[in-house]
């Protein structure tokens, strides 16, 4: 199969669909990759890289458009890359269509088979392909958090660790996911005093269990929330109710009760953001600030660390680029129901039901 992977054009995206290494598998396994020129520039990849793995390097997206069998992006495909997508063309990456209907009127045009990272499924009921970015979000909220604390960015000027003598930060970290476990593992190691909340008891007493030496938990309810909040110098939201806007779980009155210079990491910000004064920001310009209050919430933190994320998605989707290039995705879906479910669009037809539902289209 010919497999190609174009550069990313949607604005500040930085990552690359196909790691060399993943080139470099495809290859092996009797592929040919077709790779646009500086694709992988963005996350510290060169050309000569991908030429060592074994790939070709293409001048422009349209000819990988117009000649390969499958596309491996990242980002899902914008209005000129829509335009070049064939009948019978695999289409592998992020797509979130529920709320695109443009994009979704498209795929259906083109008469592609689409697959979505973000529903492909594993075996424990998690999400594979969007657990790596939520690993990446969750490890840098933290490291974010801790720079906006600084007294010249607007913060409480507050070190996460403290000193000899000094108390630690607290930090309340709110929904203990995969981005919340991975914050509070982090904040943990850089020091910090940390409370994880989350509405799963299960959830909870996994994280007791697991972590219980490393950061403390409790119950997500609005009065422990905000009793936990007034004493805090970092608040992280990294709550999910999958399918819908994150619940707002701090008010903007509730800011007033906050330590002047408090600083709130907004990750849930994709979902609509977990408090009411979040508004989604740009890593450009990051920060802002609310009765006092430092606000970061920006909607792709990923992009920040590409070629940590780059490899890490990479990892996640190898398995899954390579069933679909050996076995063509019918088989390769036949084989295997996880995979299957990352299947959102197919020959003009809409394959994925809550798409439908939340698109008023049938399935
Ligand atoms: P997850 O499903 O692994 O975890 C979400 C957790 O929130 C669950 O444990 C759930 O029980 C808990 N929860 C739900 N309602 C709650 C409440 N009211 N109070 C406390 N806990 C509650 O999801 P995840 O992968 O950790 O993702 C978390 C959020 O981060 C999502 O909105 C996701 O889209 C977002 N995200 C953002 C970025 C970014 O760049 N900004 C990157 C990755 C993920």
């Amino acid at each position: 199969m010919k497999i190609g992977c174009p550069k990313e054009i949607k604005p500040q995206e930085f990552r690359v669909g196909m790691t060399p290494n993943a080139a470099r598998e495809a290859v092996n396994a009797g592929h040919e990759v077709l790779v646009e020129t500086h694709a992988g520039s963005g996350a510290g990849f060169s050309d000569a890289d991908y030429v060592a793995a074994g790939a070709k390097i293409i001048g422009t997206a349209k000819e990988i458009f117009a000649s390969a069998d499958m596309i491996v992006k990242v980002k899902e495909p914008q209005a000129v890359e829509r335009k070049m997508l064939r009948e019978g063309q695999i289409l592998f990456t992020y797509l979130h269509l529920a709320p695109d209907p443009e994009q979704t009127k498209d795929l259906l045009a083109s008469g592609a088979t689409c697959i979505a990272y973000e529903t492909v499924t594993d075996d424990r009921g998690g999400l594979p392909l969007l657990a790596p970015m939520s690993e990446v979000a969750g490890r840098l909220a933290p490291q974010v958090g801790a720079w906006t604390l600084q007294k010249a960015n607007g913060g409480r000027g507050v070190l996460m660790g403290g000193v000899p003598g000094v108390l630690p930060a607290k930090v309340l970290v709110i929904g203990g996911g995969v981005v919340g476990t991975h914050a509070a593992k982090i904040s943990a190691g850089m020091g910090a005093d940390v409370t994880v909340l989350d509405r799963s008891v299960n959830r909870l007493r996994y994280l007791d269990d697991v972590f219980g030496g490393q950061f403390k938990c409790a119950y997500s309810d609005a009065a422990t929330t905000i009793e936990l909040a007034r004493q805090a110098d970092m608040i992280i939201g990294a709550v999910l109710i999958p399918g819908a806007a994150a619940p707002k779980l701090l008010s903007k009155a509730q800011l007033k009760e906050l330590k002047p210079g408090a600083a709130l990491v907004d990750v849930a910000i994709d979902q609509g953001g977990c408090f009411e004064t979040s508004r989604a920001t740009t890593h450009q310009d990051p920060i802002y600030e609310v009765d006092g209050i430092m606000h970061y919430c920006v909607a792709n933190m990923p992009g920040a660390v590409a070629r940590t994320s780059t490899l890490a998605l990479g990892n996640a989707t190898m398995p899954f680029m390579l069933a679909l290039a050996n076995k063509g995705w019918k088989q390769a879906c036949a084989e295997d129901k996880h995979l299957l479910n990352g299947l959102n669009v197919h020959a003009g037809k809409l394959t994925y039901a809550a798409v439908g539902v939340a698109l008023g289209l049938p399935t």
